[in-house]
């Protein structure tokens, strides 16, 4: 009987992938581990992604997850800010309809205070 081909310890019992191997090794050569649930399934099965192989539940979690998290980024946007392409068009047109108010007052009152002080001027000044 030969060695196996892979480990040299064990005795080859069977051939895979052109290779004499022992049982072990076998194993190891047509079974991948999940990158995530670390379980040994046939090659067949799994599925690789972003250079990891995952089980058929693995990665269905896995893409479960990216498109929450996706879902999760378009409903985050509108709150960056205006310029936003989901922003809605009511919120947007509120947010611009409180700063300009805002601008406005002040602008009046900047005016207010200046025609004041301007008044006040003339005064010190017969
Ligand atoms: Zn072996
Ligand atoms: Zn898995």
């Amino acid at each position: 009987m030969k060695k196996c081909e892979k480990c040299f310890g064990a005795l080859a019992t069977r051939v895979v992938e052109g290779m004499e191997v022992c049982d072990s090794c076998a194993f190891s050569l047509e079974n991948i581990q999940c990158f995530k649930c670390q379980l040994y399934l046939p090659k067949a099965e799994l599925v690789l992604w972003r250079g990891n192989w995952y089980c058929p539940f693995c990665i269905n979690d896995i893409r479960m997850e990216e498109s929450k998290a996706e879902e999760h980024k378009e409903l985050k946007e509108p709150e960056l800010g205006e310029g936003a392409p989901h922003s809605s068009p009511i919120r947007v047109a509120r947010k611009r309809g409180i700063r300009l108010g805002k601008e406005a007052l002040a602008n009046f009152f900047a005016k207010v205070f200046s025609k004041i002080a301007r008044i006040f001027e003339k005064k010190e000044k017969e």
